[in-house]
């Protein structure tokens, strides 16, 4: 059995699309196994560029087949459309099964999701409004709706009519809008449920057969350890773990399928959505480091946001691999950084006077500051290294510092948003 977790050590948008797509052609199954259309992984791959929301970053190997678990939250509009749009720009067909345990997203949680956000006012918590924190919020109160429900009717009416029981009530009276109608509902979810059923099947009895038979697994996460609803910023948090432990359980494998952890690390930060952010730079040095950013500057893969970006941070990284579990690291844009003659990087947080190396809960770190250290920036451009020693001392002294602050080799050196932009050591 060999599982494989690519997951994030920051924030997210650290560059798991294009490390799972690299690793993706020495594999035979890439899993998403949390998070839906709310993620932007952006994939540079020989058909041009995506930013794949729902769909794993398998999906442009042929061979590959590409699983959407029961842990993630299926809009099968935004599947279906991810999917023609693919084709359409010359992508062949992927092999894609959805697992039939998997829940949908109701066009009643996008719509709550959007009132909340608009309710809350300048309070908003950044939601990208694809109505994840309400369908999570149903899956754990048991008022969801898994896939193998649709292609029941009888059973199908029976979970929504009792959803909107209370739904109904949120939209008139909180929220000033008009009910949903039950039989419009219906109708609309029998509509999609013949379109996605093609896809629909058991993974976790087609994944146990995988694994027995010695295929090679990827298990691809969403947003990044600091964005875990246990372990992150809460509650500037998504809603589904974004841990390389839930991999196994978003995915349906058990524990002992997960053999490597490669925890993907920026080589400096960047945040989409509200929250504390203690490297976060402003005025030009943002305007700078977020024009050269990723592929084509840091602009959110879903909404376009401008990304917040500020120095590497040694606090959060640490506690991010950690809390990972990582047995190696994929450090990517280490590109970007190629403009600067002293890198700073946060070694520590000041909080009231003391100096904090151990990440700490919201209400310290909204008032931490960060403590900065100059590494030796190497101030030319390092997007053509294919080997380790192509790279200038400076950038590899810059490795060797990341590394110490992971805890786990750094095996992969991301130079660019292309999949042979990249260093294996
Ligand atoms: P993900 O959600 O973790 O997959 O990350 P995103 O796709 O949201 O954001 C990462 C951005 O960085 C995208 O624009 C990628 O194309 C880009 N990218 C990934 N690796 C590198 C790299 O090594 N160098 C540069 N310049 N861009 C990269």
């Amino acid at each position: 059995m060999a599982g494989t977790a690519v997951v994030g050590a920051n924030w997210g948008d650290e560059g798991k699309g294009k490390i799972t797509d690299y690793l993706a052609g020495s594999s035979d199954v890439v899993v998403r196994f949390q998070g839906g259309s709310n993620a932007g992984h952006t994939v540079v791959s020989e058909y041009g560029k995506f930013a794949l929301h729902l769909l794993p970053s398998g999906v442009f190997h042929q061979g590959v087949t590409n699983v959407l678990g029961p842990g993630v939250a299926v809009d099968i509009d935004e599947f279906l459309k991810e999917l023609a749009e693919l084709v359409d720009r010359g992508v062949p067909s992927p092999e894609v099964l959805v697992s039939e345990r998997a829940q949908v997203v109701l066009p009643y949680h996008r719509m709550l999701d959007e009132y909340e956000e608009e309710r809350l006012g300048a309070r908003q918590f950044g939601s990208t409004r694809s109505g994840i924190a309400p369908f999570y919020s149903d899956k754990f109160a048991k008022t969801g709706v898994q896939l193998a429900t649709l292609f029941d009717e009888r059973l199908l009416r029976e979970r929504v009519g009792y959803a909107l029981e209370i739904k109904n009530v949120l939209l008139k009276h909180l929220y000033g809008k008009q009910p949903i109608s039950e039989d419009s509902l219906v109708d609309r979810l029998l509509a999609a449920a013949r379109a996605i059923r093609p896809f629909v099947t058991d993974t976790t009895a087609f994944l146990r057969e995988a694994l027995s038979s010695g295929k090679e697994v990827l298990l691809e996460g969403q947003l990044g350890t600091l964005r875990d609803p246990d372990h992150g910023i809460y509650p500037y948090s998504t809603s589904s773990s974004t841990l390389a432990g839930y991999a196994c359980t978003g995915a349906g494998v058990p524990p002992n399928a997960i053999h490597e952890i490669v925890a993907v690390v920026k080589a400096y930060s960047s945040a989409v959505g509200e929250g504390p952010f203690v490297t976060e730079l402003a005025g030009e040095q943002a305007e700078e480091l977020r024009g050269r950013g990723g592929s084509d500057g840091e602009y959110g893969a879903k909404t376009g946001r401008p990304r917040r970006v500020g120095w590497f941070d040694a606090v959060a990284t640490r506690y991010g691999c950690a809390v990972q579990g990582a047995t190696c690291v994929a450090l990517t844009n280490l590109d970007v950084l190629g403009y600067l003659a002293e890198i700073p990087v946060c070694v520590a947080y000041d909080v009231d006077g003391r100096g904090l190396t151990e990440f700490p809960t919201t209400p310290l770190l909204a008032r931490a500051k960060p403590v900065l250290d100059r590494l030796p920036g190497w101030l030319c451009d390092v997007s053509d290294a294919r080997r380790f020693q192509d790279l200038p001392a400076q950038a590899r002294d810059y490795v060797a510092f990341v590394e110490r602050v992971a805890g786990a080799p750094v095996q992969y050196v991301s130079v660019g948003p292309h999949r042979d932009q990249t260093v294996v050591r």
